[in-house]
């Protein structure tokens, strides 16, 4: 069912609406463009099943996921926040992000002998660091390679640390470093109740902002920390970047924090990092030369990392 009203502030006046994949595949592949549209109906996956072999071919899923991420992005101009016009089916989700997302090619099987981390882990780590207490118990949803809980567990005691993952090629990878898989999705509040809680580029994945935050607060105990790191949707965003799959939320400073505090917690640190989404245009198309921490960290008003660190000051409400 389309969707028109700011899930976040409830505004459903004067909103702006962007193609969320740019047209230039219309005009090179019409048919690609008629198949998808062929694929978009929920009767024609379920008649898809009964093909043998049809489901495993690799375009077959991709027409699958391009179907299931198309629409328009909703931009709410009262608070900034850009959703989806349109919801994604759950079996459509779990498909792509249990083995499609990840692809084999990121498979690791063995630890690193030296560890290296990218220059966001330490960012990250540099803008969370005063705000935790150690030792404590630690969750991380969607960590894939898990850079940051690696490099987390060699800097500090921490109780235990726990994962949340749909991408089926990291299990094996996660038992040979003691972290234990608690579920593939993270759809409701965790039994266990956490110290500190990292997300990075995982909540725009999630189709319920207020709903997912809200969940977030309930897995902390009182006292706890959420970080999160999500790509800065500023103005220059939606002017410059034309394909966003597989995102499906778009946050800004305001409506990040928005989400935040209505929930309930307190935002300790807010702010924008790395080379503007101009500068990484530039960049992609000269391919010149980066300075990974510059691109990843420098203090940037209109930086592409938007980061987030807020406590849980009360109990849930
Ligand atoms: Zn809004």
């Amino acid at each position: 069912m389309p969707r028109d009203t700011c899930p976040v502030c409830h505004n459903s006046n004067s909103i702006a609406s962007y193609r969320y994949n740019s047209r230039q595949r219309l005009i090179k592949n019409p048919l690609y463009y008629l198949a998808k549209g062929i694929m978009s109906f929920p009767s024609t996956l379920r008649m898809m099943k009964f093909i043998p072999g049809m489901q495993d071919t690799k375009r077959f899923k991709r027409l699958k996921t391009s179907a299931a991420f198309s629409g328009n992005i909703i931009r709410c101009n009262n608070c900034g926040f850009g959703f989806l016009d349109k919801s994604l089916r759950y079996e459509e989700l779990e498909d792509y992000y249990s083995f499609e997302y990840w692809g084999e090619e990121r498979r690791r099987e063995d630890l690193p002998a030296i560890p290296e981390y990218s220059a966001r882990v330490v960012g990250q780590y540099d803008f969370v660091k005063d705000y935790v207490q150690f030792p404590c118990q630690v969750l991380e949803i969607g960590p894939g390679e898990a850079e940051f809980l690696i490099f987390l567990s060699l800097e500090h005691d921490t109780k235990a640390i726990d994962v949340i993952e749909p991408g089926d090629i990291w299990e094996d990878f996660y038992k040979k470093l003691c972290f234990c898989l608690i579920c593939k999705y993270f759809s409701k509040p965790t039994r266990t109740k956490y110290d500190y809680i990292h997300t990075s580029h995982w909540l725009e994945h999630q189709q319920c902002p207020v709903e997912t935050i809200r969940n977030l607060f309930s897995s902390l105990r009182k006292g706890g920390v959420l970080f999160v790191e999500v790509p800065n949707c500023n103005e220059e965003y939606y002017h410059i970047v034309s394909n966003h799959r597989p995102h499906v939320c778009f946050y800004n400073l305001r409506s990040l924090r928005l989400i935040a505090e209505k929930v309930g917690f307190t935002v300790k640190n807010i702010g924008t990092f790395g080379f503007s989404w101009s500068e990484d245009r530039k960049w992609r198309k000269e391919e010149d030369d980066r300075d990974e921490f510059d691109y990843q960290n420098r203090p940037n008003s209109e930086g592409i990392n938007l980061r987030m660190v807020c406590f849980k000051e009360k109990e849930d409400r």
